[in-house]
């Protein structure tokens, strides 16, 4: 099976200058139909689907009457604000014929890097792929200043995928992938697979590209480094024809960029290697038998809590001996993990209100870590 079609999470990015026709400013509607039935098809076949779409500066540009060329900050805002919600409206048509419900989210840099934003948008997207809906996701242009902006969507991409735990993050792009040099320059060789983002290897991403849309080779590397770090891997294929999925399950040309573990596992990586745990949480051995089978850790296993910790951080699971046996990033603040420990769910409800959080460390947000004192 090719990899996008063993893959069960796929985040695809798609380009202004893909979706958006340059000369009439408006959406290339068969291109878009092309695309969603390849979404339908991956979804058939069992993979969650997470689009990254830009176009709505493209978009919103000409109907606001700027002018052509490299916009001020506030007229690209400006244009976004109007170019976001016919783009929202083509891609909810769109895969409405396919029977796929469209959700749009407006994320801006503070979404994915602060824990606690990160961890709400992460909760409302499992919602809506649980629910067989695909986010439509988007950086809320209009409100995010210049400092504070990811400013092309191939870098919040790989963030959305890191966030998700992708299993591959597709970069549609109006080139096949990376070359060795400018395409156009004698030599040139194509690069169709890597596993390492080195040096030379940034070297080969020369300057921007594109005419609209603000990414090019640099970006493209940058998300590259992200989504492989996170365990995910990355695709850059041409989006110029129709179908641009199904051609790259079909063996299309295209860079591979191929991660060294899979999201779980660098997950799980970097969760043990915090370097210090803000909080404990003391359990009996019933619980650690539980957790050594993959089970997540309930606030009825957990006898006392220790320390001042928010929800998102890392704490340490400890056996009343002190000894830590497991890690994991905690569903709760210090102040609620105590009233809670050792209480059943139902109990929980009632204390803490609707609150539907019944463990206090998810299974995927936890691993076992060998016997240290601390
Ligand atoms: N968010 C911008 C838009 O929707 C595009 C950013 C990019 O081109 O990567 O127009």
């Amino acid at each position: 099976m090719s990899r996008l079609g063993a893959a069960k999470r796929i985040i695809v990015k798609v380009g202004s200058a893909l979706l958006v026709d340059q000369k009439t400013g408006t959406i290339k509607a068969s291109w878009l139909s092309s695309l969603v039935d390849d979404v339908a098809d991956l979804k058939i076949a069992g993979a969650d689907v997470i689009l990254v779409s830009s176009g709505a500066i493209a978009l919103g540009r000409r109907t606001l009457g700027l002018p052509k060329g490299k916009l001020k900050l506030d007229q690209s805002q400006a244009a976004a604000a109007v170019g976001q919600i016919a783009l929202a409206q083509a891609w909810s048509e769109a895969l409405r014929t396919r029977n796929i419900v469209a959700a749009q989210i407006l994320v801006t840099l503070q979404d994915t890097e602060e824990r606690r934003r990160y961890l709400n948008a992460r909760a409302t997207l499992s919602t809506l792929l649980s629910q067989g809906a695909v986010p439509v996701i988007n950086e809320n242009d209009t409100v995010a200043t210049s400092e504070i902006r990811y400013g092309d969507n191939d870098r919040l991409a790989a963030r959305v995928a890191s966030m998700m735990s992708g299993d591959v993050l597709v970069l549609l792009s109006d080139i096949d992938g990376l070359y060795s040099a400018p395409p156009n320059q004698k030599g040139a060789t194509f690069i169709p697979e890597l596993r390492e983002i080195t040096p030379e290897v940034e070297a080969m991403a020369g300057k921007p590209i594109s005419g609209i849309g603000s990414g090019g080779m640099i970006t493209k590397i940058e998300a590259g480094k992200i989504a492989l770090s996170a365990g995910c891997n990355m695709v850059i294929a041409s989006g110029h024809e129709l179908h641009p999925l199904k051609r790259i399950t079909d063996g299309a040309r295209c860079t591979w960029f191929l991660a060294q573990s899979n999201a779980m596992q660098s997950r799980k990586r970097w969760i043990a290697g915090t370097l210090q745990p803000v909080g404990k949480l003391i359990v009996d051995d019933g619980a650690k038998g539980a957790l050594a089978k993959g089970k997540s850790l309930l606030p009825a296993g957990v006898k006392s809590v220790e320390g001042n910790f928010s929800r998102g951080d890392t704490v340490s699971v400890v056996l009343p001996d002190g000894i830590e046996f497991a890690r994991g990033l905690v569903a709760y603040d210090s102040s609620d993990a105590k009233r809670i420990a050792g209480l059943k769910s139902a109990d929980i409800q009632k204390l803490l209100g609707n609150d539907d959080r019944d463990v206090i460390i998810h299974r995927d947000d936890l691993v076992m870590v060998g016997g240290e004192r601390n």
